[in-house]
């Protein structure tokens, strides 16, 4: 199977054609960080309008750079959900019109999906297999027993591990997306400088929570202000150092607690692995792939530019539904919301 993938949920803009065999023939992604600078923050009508103005060329890229026609693939993979509906939606009708146009099949792929099956995409990884999602909108523990089943161990309760590095570089004033720059700042700072909190630790399970992290990011930063009138290039190193172990430590501990819930499940191969634009966090992936040594899993860690929004996944995650039996005939529905476990809602296909 060749299938193009078309991925909008957020902001970025991005097209792959993906084959079967996990060849990756083409893929693009343009994201819209310029756009959304001077607000802080992605604005949704600005993210829709972009997406509808970029999305035709990262198509034909993507085609032109595969060295296939639209007409000779086996399917056309959407995002479509969850994620901001205006973007959603953009790359839905696109992807309507090109299938119409075409003849080419149209398979609707949950974005959650599409990262939870990356990992199959660039390894060897048989089902069920233990996988972390740490997205900038979600944070999970899921058993990935196949392509459209997936059971839920735990989550964080209020926001996501991304969304609290996007926080606290705002906080420290660094650049956004926060991830990669507090990852590049807590290089140079001493991560035992502040006692940040580690929420729910103490609490059996695999819940967590972020929201307080970034609130205690807050309080000793105004202390420093208001002690010294402002950071130091080092002040600022050593919050964001504290503020990351703080993070791989919860996601760490929580991680263990997962994998003695997935090996209730006798797995032949144990595996962890790691999935969402977190989990190209290195401190983050180091923490896990100890975790994952002590437990005797094999760790799974996908490159880091398949981990944050990439259409290639929504590809795969095209290619793996085709395999297990999605049926192209029903329509694909956008949808802002769609969780991916069984139990809250079916994961791929039509709003039915
Ligand atoms: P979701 O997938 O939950 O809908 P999303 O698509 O916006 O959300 P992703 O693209 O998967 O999220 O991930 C983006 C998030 O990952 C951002 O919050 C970003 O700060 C974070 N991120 C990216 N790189 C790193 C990194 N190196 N360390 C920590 N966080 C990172
Ligand atoms: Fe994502």
């Amino acid at each position: 199977l060749t299938v193009l993938g078309i991925e909008t949920s957020c902001d970025d803009t991005a097209a792959a054609v993906v084959r079967s065999d996990r060849t990756i023939l083409a893929s693009n992604v343009a994201d819209q960080t310029a756009l959304h600078a001077a607000f802080g923050g992605v604005v949704p009508e600005i993210a829709a309008r972009a997406h509808t103005e970029k999305l035709d060329h990262a198509v034909e890229a993507a085609l032109a750079a595969s060295g296939h026609a639209l007409k000779d693939l086996d399917a056309i993979a959407v995002t479509a959900g969850p994620g901001l509906i205006g973007g959603v939606l953009s790359g839905v009708m696109l992807a309507k019109g090109l299938s119409a146009a075409s003849g080419v099949p149209l398979v609707g792929v949950n974005h959650l999906a599409g990262h939870a099956l990356t990992p199959r995409l660039t390894d060897d990884l048989a089902f069920p297999y233990l996988v972390l999602l740490a997205s900038g909108g979600h944070c999970q523990f899921l058993i990935a027993h196949g392509a459209d089943r997936f059971e839920r161990l735990g989550g964080t309760i209020d926001d996501a591990p991304g969304e609290a590095f996007d926080k606290t570089a705002r906080l420290l004033g660094l650049p956004q997306p926060g991830g990669p720059s507090v990852e590049a700042e807590a290089a140079k700072g001493d991560p035992a400088r502040f006692d940040f909190p580690r929420p729910l630790l103490n609490r059996p399970g695999c819940d967590m929570s972020f929201s307080g992290l970034k609130t205690a990011v807050l309080r000793e930063r105004d202390k420093i202000v208001s002690d010294k009138g402002g950071l130091t290039r080092q002040d600022r190193s050593d919050l964001a150092a504290g503020f990351q172990a703080a993070v791989a430590d919860v996601l760490a501990e929580k991680a263990r607690r997962a994998i003695s819930a997935y090996l209730d499940h006798a797995p032949e191969a144990p595996a962890i692995a790691v999935a969402g634009g977190v989990a190209a966090n290195r401190t983050i992936r180091a923490a896990l792939d100890r975790v994952a040594a002590d437990g005797g899993l094999r760790f799974v860690a996908p490159p880091l530019q398949l981990c944050t929004d990439n259409a290639a996944m929504i590809a795969w995650a095209g290619i793996e539904a085709l395999r297990d039996g999605y049926d192209t005939s029903e329509p694909v529905v956008a949808r802002p919301r769609w969780p991916l476990d069984r139990s809250q809602a079916p994961m791929l296909g039509s709003g039915k």
